[in-house]
C-alpha cells in the first residue's frame, strides 16, 4: 500500500474526519477507478461513474448524509456494490467502505484501520500545505522540458481532446456553464483531463510555425493552483491561445482562455491571454496581428482585472492601436 508512515491507532476524531469532508470520498473513488482499471467519465459535482458495475452513463453521485453530516457515495442503478455486510449488501458508503469494497474486489481486502490510514495519508500528502506547496495562481518553474516530455504531453493532450469530444456531459457543461460551443472545442482541441486527483481543461499552444509547445490547464475543479503549464518550464515568453480573427467588429482581448472560448464561439474575433492578468506586453507577432483593427479588452469586475485593462490599453495606445476597455457588471 505504501503508506507514508503508521499510525499507531485510528482515533474518533479521525474517523470523523474523514466521514464529514466530502474530498476523503473523492480520494477513495479515484483510488476504485485506479485499482479497477475504470474510466472516470466525471465532473466535479455531478454525477459519477460507478466503479464497482459496468456504467456507462453515470449513476452515482456524492452527497452528505443530512442527519450525520456524513459524505458518502450512492449508486443510483442500486447495484449493490457495498458488500461489506454480505448479509445485508447496499448502494451506499462513506469513503473507507467504497475504499475497503474496491480493493476487496481486486482480491486482496484491507481492513477498516488500513482504509483509514490510507485515507488519512492521501489526504496529507494531496492537500496539506506540506505536500503541495502550489498556492498560487500558477505552478511554473525554471525546468526545462525535454523533447520526451513534450511529444508525451502533445500525447496526453490530443487523448484529452478526444476524451472531451466524446464526452457529452463536459461538452453540456461547457456550453451551459462557459458559453463555449462543441465546434469551438472542436477547431481549437481543447481537452479534459483528471490527473492525480485534479481536473483540468486542457489548451495545446502550438507555436507560429505549428509545433506543439505545452498545454496550458485551467482546472475544473476549482482547487489551487488554478491553472499550470506542462510540462513544467514549458512556458516561454507570452504566448497567447486561443487566436481567432474571423468575424466583424474590434478583437477581444480576453484574460483567460475560457472567455475567449466563449467570445469565439458568438463568431466575434479574440486573443485569450494565456498569462491572465499578469501579462500586459504583447509579442510583436500579436502587435502585428492587431493593427488596423480596433481592440476591446474584456476586463474582470475586480481591482486586478481592471488594473490589467487599463495597462493593457495603454500598451496598446502607445503603440497606435485603438483599444476600449469594456467593464462588465455583476
Ligand atoms: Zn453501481
Amino acid at each position: 500500500m505504501g503508506f507514508n508512515k503508521r499510525r499507531q491507532s485510528i482515533s474518533e476524531a479521525d474517523r470523523n474526519a474523514i466521514r464529514s469532508d466530502r474530498r476523503f470520498v473523492e480520494l477513495a473513488l479515484d483510488e476504485a477507478y485506479r485499482l479497477l482499471g475504470v474510466r472516470p467519465a466525471d465532473l466535479s459535482l455531478e454525477a459519477r461513474r460507478c466503479p464497482f458495475h459496468g456504467d456507462d452513463h453515470p449513476s452515482g453521485s456524492v452527497f452528505t448524509d443530512y442527519r450525520s453530516g456524513t459524505w458518502l457515495y450512492k449508486c443510483h442503478t442500486e447495484c449493490g456494490w457495498n458488500t461489506l455486510d454480505p448479509a445485508k449488501p447496499g448502494s451506499t458508503g462513506d469513503a473507507i467502505a467504497v475504499l475497503r469494497v474496491a480493493h476487496a474486489e481486486t482480491g486482496q481486502p484491507i481492513s477498516f484501520p488500513e482504509a483509514c490510514e490510507w485515507l488519512l495519508n492521501e489526504f496529507e500528502r494531496r492537500f496539506s500545505a506540506a505536500g503541495s506547496k502550489s498556492t498560487g495562481l500558477t505552478d511554473n518553474n525554471a525546468i526545462t522540458p525535454s523533447v520526451e516530455d513534450i511529444a508525451a504531453a502533445k500525447r496526453q493532450a490530443i487523448e484529452a481532446h478526444e476524451y472531451l469530444l466524446s464526452y457529452q456531459g463536459l461538452l453540456d457543461h461547457l456550453h451551459d456553464q462557459r458559453a463555449i460551443t462543441k465546434e469551438v472545442v472542436d477547431r481549437f482541441r481543447v481537452g479534459y483531463l483528471e490527473q492525480s486527483g485534479r481536473k483540468w481543461w486542457v489548451f495545446p499552444i502550438y507555436n507560429d510555425a505549428g509545433q506543439f509547445m505545452a498545454q496550458k490547464r485551467h482546472c475544473v475543479d476549482g482547487l489551487a493552483p488554478k491553472s499550470q503549464w506542462y510540462p513544467r518550464g514549458a512556458k516561454l515568453g507570452n504566448p497567447v491561445w486561443p487566436v481567432s480573427l474571423e468575424g466583424e467588429g474590434p478583437v477581444w482581448l480576453c484574460p483567460g482562455e475560457l472567455k475567449a472560448l466563449a467570445v469565439i464561439s458568438l463568431a466575434l474575433p479574440a486573443i485569450g491571454i494565456t498569462s491572465g492578468e499578469k501579462q500586459v506586453e504583447l509579442s510583436p507577432g500579436v502587435i502585428s496581428i492587431l493593427r488596423g483593427r480596433s481592440v476591446a479588452i474584456a476586463a474582470d469586475n475586480d481591482d486586478t482585472g481592471r488594473t490589467w485593462a487599463r495597462e493593457m490599453q495603454q500598451h496598446l495606445s502607445a503603440l497606435g492601436i485603438e483599444a476600449r476597455v469594456v467593464e462588465f457588471h455583476a
